[in-house]
Parts: C-alpha cells; sequence; structure tokens
C-alpha cells in the first residue's frame, strides 16, 4: 500500500477525529473535497482534512473512499477555523465540522424542490360538491402544494391526491425557494451626518482592505450604528464578496430583515433554529455556492461554509445570547474575531454598551474605535429618576410605586406609549405553602418551579418540568394554601390592568412571542399604537424601535446584581442602558424610571447620572485588581453524574492534580448554585489564569491527569458567561 494513497477524512459526528482513508478510485483528492466514505455498515459524508497520515502496518483495515461528491469544498480557512475551534474548547474536530455542516446532504443534493397543482383533464371524473371547490381553487390560483390546497378548499388531502390519481390535477416540481434577487449594493443609503460619515468611510475603507481588522463602532442606541455599518456591507458586496450580520437574537431578525431590503433593494438570507428544514437546506446550499450574498443570523450563522466570506458584522456585540452553552461551548463574538482573523477579513463589533473585553482591546490599540456620541438627529437622551423603593412600602405583593403609576397616567393621558420591564418570565418566581412555608421545587433540579397562569403550570425554567399546582401541600398536607411570591411579567400584566383597566396592554417574553414572525406582529402592534403598556422581558429590551414610546419603567433594577457573576455588574448596566435606550427614541422626548432597592450602587448611581464612562473606568480597575477577564483568564469545568457521592470524589480528585503557581490558580470544587440540574449533581471547579496563558492547553494537561468514573462526565467552559 502506497502511503500516497492515504488521507485523513473528517466525519461531521461529535465524538469524531479525522480517519484515515484510502483514496483508492476516489482520487487524486484535495483537502476541503467532500466525499462519501464508509463508516462501521453504514455510509456517511466526510471532509477531506489536512495532514498526511502517518503510515499505517502492511495488515491495517483500510476502507477506500466511495466517491468524491460534487460540491463546492470545503475553503481551507474554515478548515483551520474547525482544527481551532476544536482545540481552544477541548472538542472533538468532528463536533465543530458539525456546526459547518448542519444539513451536510444540502451540500450534494440538488436543491430542494416542491410538488405544486395545476389542471389536469377532469372530463371523467365524477362530479362532487368538494372536487368542484377544489377545482375551483387551482383554476384560480394553481401552484398550491397538496398540503394548501387541501387546507384552501376545507377537504381531506386524500380528496385532492384522488384528484392527482384520476388525472385531474397535475403536479409539477418546482424549485421549493425562489433564491432573493442580490442585494444593490449601487442604492444609496440615507445621508449621513459628519460623524456618521466619518465612522462610515473607516468601515468601508476597513472592508476594502481585504485584510483582517477588527473595529468597535460604538454608539448609543438611535445613534445610527446600522446606517453606519451597512456602507461596509455594501463595499463588501461591490467586490463581489459574502457577508454575514450576526444578531444574539432570533427576536431581531425580522426587523432586522425588513431595514435591510429596505436599503438594499432585496432580502438577506436569514439563519436561524426556527427554519423549517427545507429552507435551511436551500440556504446552507446557496452559502456554500457564494449565491447567497448577505446572511443575517443567530449565532450558528458563523461556522456556515461561506464560498467567499468578505465581512462580518456582530451587532450587540456585548450580548451573552452570543454564547452557546450546550455541545460545544463558544462565544460567537469571539470566534467570529478568530474566522476575521483566519479569513484576512474585516469584522465589526457593533453595540451601544460594548463588553468590557472589547473596550479593553481597543483601550490596547488591538481593535479600531468608531465612535458615534450622539443621536441622530439630536433626540435627546431619556431622563432617568431612580424610585428607591424601601421609601415605597408597597403593600406585599405589589410593584408598581406610585411615582411610576404617576408617569404612567400621565404618559397614556398624552397618548404616548410606555414599556414595563421585568426579566422574569410567567407569574411569579416562588409558591410557597401559607400553612407551613414549603416551596414547591422541581424534582430535576435545585430550582423552585415558576407559575405560569397562562399555560395553567408550574414550570422549571431549566429543565423544562411541568407540573399543575397541587391541590394539597406535599409537606403538611394543607389544602388550597399555595401562595405565589414576587412578580413575573404575567403578574405584573394583571396588576397593570387593574391599575389601568382601559389601558390597552400586552405581554412579550421568550415563551409567549418566540418566533420573527410573532415577535413582528407585536411590534407592528406596538407601531400601531394599538397597545398603551407593553410588558416584557430582556426579549423587548433589544434593539427594536418604537417610535412612540416614551416611558420605561424598570420594575425590578437589582435583580441581576446578586449572584456570583463576576460580570453581574457590567451586564446589569448594559441591560438597563439597553431597555432605557427604548424610551424616546424619535421626536419625543423619553423618561426612564428604575425601581431599585439599593439606589447607592455603583450600577444604579451610574445610570442615574449618565455616567458610563465614569462606571466603566470602576469596573475596569475592580476586573484588574481581581486579575478577572478582560486582564485574566477564566475556564470553567463542570463534574456531574446521578450519583453524588461518585460526583463529588471525582471533583476532589481532579482539584489534587489542579495546576498551581505559574500564573495558574484553580478555585473549588464546590457545588454548583445549581446543584442538581436535570437529574445530575454538580460540583464546580474555576481555573484562573493570567493573561498570557495558553489556557487550552493548561486545561488538556490537567485533563490527562485523571480518568473519570464512566458515570461522571466532564464539561469544559472557556471563558465562561454562566456561573450556575
Ligand atoms: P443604532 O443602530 O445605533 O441603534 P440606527 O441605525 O437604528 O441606530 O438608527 C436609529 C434611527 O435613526 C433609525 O430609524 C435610522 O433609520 C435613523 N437614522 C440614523 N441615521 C440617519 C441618517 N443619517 N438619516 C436619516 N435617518 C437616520
Ligand atoms: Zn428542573
Amino acid at each position: 500500500m502506497t502511503n500516497a494513497d492515504l488521507i485523513h477524512v473528517l466525519l461531521p459526528l461529535p465524538l469524531a477525529e479525522p480517519f484515515t482513508y484510502r483514496a483508492g478510485s476516489a482520487g487524486p483528492l484535495a483537502p476541503g473535497d467532500i466525499v462519501e466514505v464508509p463508516i462501521g455498515n453504514r455510509v456517511s459524508l466526510g471532509v477531506v482534512w489536512d495532514g498526511t497520515p502517518a503510515p499505517l502496518p502492511e495488515k491495517a483495515k483500510l476502507k477506500d473512499v466511495l466517491r468524491r461528491c460534487d460540491a463546492p469544498p470545503i475553503p481551507q480557512a474554515l478548515r483551520k477555523l474547525v482544527d481551532w475551534v476544536a482545540a481552544y474548547t477541548l472538542n472533538p474536530t468532528g463536533a465543530v465540522l458539525k456546526m459547518c455542516l448542519p444539513e451536510p446532504r444540502a451540500l450534494i443534493e440538488p436543491p430542494p424542490v416542491r410538488a405544486v397543482l395545476r389542471l389536469g383533464d377532469a372530463s371523467g371524473v365524477k362530479a362532487s360538491e368538494q372536487r368542484e371547490r377544489v377545482l375551483k381553487i387551482v383554476r384560480d390560483q394553481p401552484g398550491l402544494s397538496v398540503t394548501e390546497l387541501a387546507e384552501a378548499a376545507a377537504v381531506s388531502q386524500a380528496v385532492v391526491r384522488k384528484l392527482l390519481e384520476l388525472g385531474a390535477l397535475v403536479a409539477d416540481q418546482v424549485p421549493a425557494f425562489r433564491p432573493p434577487a442580490a442585494p444593490d449594493w449601487r442604492r444609496d443609503g440615507r445621508a449621513l451626518n459628519t460623524l456618521q460619515a466619518e465612522a462610515a468611510a473607516a468601515l468601508r475603507a476597513a472592508a476594502e482592505a481585504q485584510d483582517f481588522s477588527v473595529t468597535l463602532l460604538e454608539g448609543v442606541t438611535g445613534a445610527g450604528k446600522t446606517e453606519v455599518y451597512y456602507e461596509a456591507v455594501a463595499a463588501a458586496l461591490a467586490r463581489g464578496r459574502q457577508v454575514l450580520v450576526l444578531l444574539p437574537e432570533i427576536a431581531l431578525t425580522q426587523q432586522s430583515l425588513d431595514r435591510f431590503e429596505q436599503r438594499f433593494g432585496a432580502p438577506a438570507w436569514a439563519w436561524h433554529s426556527e427554519m423549517a428544514e427545507g429552507r435551511r437546506a436551500a440556504t446552507l446550499r446557496a452559502i456554500s455556492r457564494g449565491e447567497a450574498k448577505v446572511v443575517i443570523g443567530a449565532r450558528s450563522a458563523l461556522f456556515l461554509p461561506y464560498a467567499d466570506l468578505g465581512l462580518i458584522v456582530v451587532d450587540e456585540e456585548h450580548d451573552a445570547s452570543y454564547k452557546q452553552e450546550e455541545g460545544v461551548i463558544y462565544n460567537a463574538r469571539d470566534m467570529a474575531v478568530v474566522r476575521a482573523k483566519l479569513e484576512g477579513i474585516a469584522v465589526v463589533l457593533a453595540s451601544a454598551t460594548p463588553s468590557l473585553e472589547s473596550l479593553h482591546n481597543v483601550a490596547r490599540r488591538r481593535y479600531a474605535h468608531a465612535v458615534l456620541p450622539e443621536r441622530h438627529n439630536a433626540a435627546s437622551l431619556p431622563r432617568i429618576q431612580i424610585v428607591d423603593m424601601r421609601k415605597e412600602r408597597l403593600p406585599t405583593q405589589r410593584f408598581i410605586s406610585a411615582p411610576l403609576v404617576t408617569a404612567l397616567t400621565e404618559t397614556i393621558a398624552a397618548g404616548e406609549q410606555a414599556m414595563l420591564f421585568l426579566n422574569r418570565r410567567g407569574y411569579a418566581p416562588l409558591t410557597l405553602c401559607g400553612a407551613c412555608g414549603h416551596r414547591l421545587q422541581c424534582p430535576n433540579c435545585a430550582a423552585w418551579l415558576v407559575e405560569h397562569k397562562r399555560h395553567g403550570r408550574l414550570q422549571c425554567h431549566h429543565c423544562g418540568h411541568q407540573q399543575r399546582l397541587p391541590k394539597n401541600c406535599p409537606q403538611c398536607e394543607a389544602e388550597d394554601k399555595f401562595k405565589a411570591c414576587g412578580p413575573g411579567v404575567e403578574r405584573l400584566a394583571e396588576e397593570a390592568a387593574m391599575l389601568f383597566p382601559d389601558a390597552r396592554l400586552a405581554v412579550m417574553a421568550s415563551d409567549t412571542a418566540n418566533t420573527p414572525r410573532m415577535i413582528g406582529e407585536m411590534l407592528e402592534r406596538m407601531e400601531r399604537r394599538e397597545i398603551d403598556i407593553l410588558i416584557g422581558t430582556q426579549i423587548v429590551a433589544k434593539g427594536h424601535h418604537f417610535p412612540l414610546l416614551t416611558l420605561v419603567g424598570v420594575i425590578d433594577a437589582d435583580l441581576g446584581l446578586a449572584g456570583g457573576d463576576p460580570r453581574a455588574a457590567e451586564r446589569t448596566h448594559q441591560l438597563l442602558t439597553q431597555v432605557a435606550g427604548r424610551a424616546g427614541r424619535a421626536a419625543h422626548p423619553g423618561r426612564v424610571l428604575l425601581q431599585s432597592f439599593d439606589p447607592q450602587h455603583p450600577v444604579i448611581a451610574a445610570l442615574s447620572r449618565h455616567d458610563t464612562a465614569g462606571f466603566l473606568a470602576a469596573e475596569m480597575a475592580e476586573r484588574q485588581r481581581a486579575g478577572m477577564p478582560p486582564f485574566g483568564r477564566l475556564a470553567a469545568v463542570i463534574i456531574s453524574g446521578t450519583d453524588q457521592a461518585e460526583v463529588e470524589q471525582a471533583a476532589r480528585a481532579l482539584a489534587r492534580v489542579a495546576p498551581r503557581g505559574g500564573g495558574l490558580s484553580v478555585l473549588g470544587p464546590a457545588p454548583a448554585p445549581l446543584h442538581y440540574l436535570r437529574g445530575r449533581y454538580r460540583e464546580r471547579l474555576l481555573l484562573k489564569a493570567e493573561r498570557e496563558i495558553d489556557v487550552p492547553a493548561a486545561l488538556r494537561e490537567w485533563m490527562a491527569k485523571t480518568k473519570l468514573p464512566s458515570g461522571v462526565k466532564r464539561t469544559v467552559d472557556i471563558d465562561p458567561y454562566s456561573f450556575l
């Protein structure tokens, strides 16, 4: 066997590293080629991977590649990204490749088609009322599928199928998705003001340089960041290259797609988890062939096999939703910078409230900085007022203070809109027995059950467990004694309805509005002034533009500040700044009321003074003192399993061989704040390292020193954002 015939093939499977195959009659093959290979007794698609396999013993049983597929090869920069991300996150390479090829067959199969119906020869068909109805609809409106037609005619699908069989209807195969027209980069955007034009020129130059660069585009909400980065998008499109715009929430995609279409005269391609399978396949295929010029998507769009990526924009770059917390744990903002580096292209990070990480990179002159200091058109920033809840003495289980009631009354009387913000889904975060104090807890998690009145159930927000409210307390058997404690958005809506019986209310949370269409509808109702008070969780905080919203009430400004998250202050500051930014974006000035039990807290105090710079400087100094990111690095190791003693023992064993000194230290093990999750006990260890240290290498060395019992699982989270 000649060694030259041996190749690496990587399969998009969660447990795989590259396997060795013989090119055989499929050769010659080059890295990046998509191939079909036998694996076990199945056939799988794989990608020819870089590197030459070591010579194998003569008798090694090697299989031949079955065939080379007719598909665009995976570009080298993406192969490097896969290797890099796998090494950085300590995951198998195949698990990362799977994120690049979520529908591998889409690359090699013809584009999805659908069968649509037109009239055939109905002469020999016995007429019936139902059949007449179906035929009439087809006559007026050819091009429906069987399902659509049956629905339109209110008949069963069998009726339609029978007509097809009899020849009265004929099916044609047409492309399932008509690709949108290419965006027209020649169209003029809005006339930019001086500062916008300056920032746009810098971004344009970065996009045209066709070289790696990172620019942080910073500007208050409404400053025109989107208008500005569209100029860079136009520049990349003018060179014929593809552009990716990442958004933190799928909730934002619809608005973003609409706006893009207005600017460039043709829609962008969307990518997110709620897409139908056929559309996903068509989109992936168009991306790999360079036909999808602009993709607007959630974090998972970052790893797709773009044929010729020329620019990446990460909008709301500070947002924690960029962190994927399951499977391969990664931060899409950071990996976007890595991808841009490997591709040799520009990346734009946009935010009104940039992360300390990005600001620090600006300070170290690694990132360029483009700043839009004012709102476009001098729309003024909202006035922020703190309501000291210690002085308010609200009755128990009431959450809207007197000053907020007054402000709401004034706003509604003026024909304007208000928003109440509370980052808690459901009715109440805690339900307890009024007789014995017993709290209802999830059977699978160390978490309280959250009442959702709308669904008539209690839910666990961590594992999805649901149950009815029991009649009797499981502890003292008292009947009907359960009391809801604390507010969720549903309960807040109840209170608002009681206070403002004539106002039109709407609630928006991720469990009530969870598709781009539902969110789009809600936003339109807001725009048409069909809503007076919008009550929502963080889903309403981000990016949306409400021209008539002039009052924002934050029910519990302190909510995010507790707990062991080193970014708690930063995140609360970002979130509340974003929420506040919803008020008064158009011609109407806005105001914001923050209800707080701790008005002296640095975050609340800074917000009330609009003193972002002061807050950031203090927070930066504190991080530096504590050696926390961005000055130091963190990695979390979570040990979990169903046997508590075994988990604790494994965590202690890992701690005993932990690296110490040389800029490294390990905290823990300690039970995780969620020490029981989905039926598994969890212990956490936290590795702290100085900035220069190669953390993945240190982790690999550490992890290799112990072997875990088979029932115990280890999860590595580099640069953790969640500390649960
Ligand atoms: P950001 O992304 O910074 O929040 P946007 O780009 O969404 O800001 O701009 C806020 C609003 O102001 C949008 O409605 C946008 O169309 C408008 N706008 C921004 N710049 C201009 C401009 N130069 N001319 C006209 N309208 C503008
Ligand atoms: Zn649970």
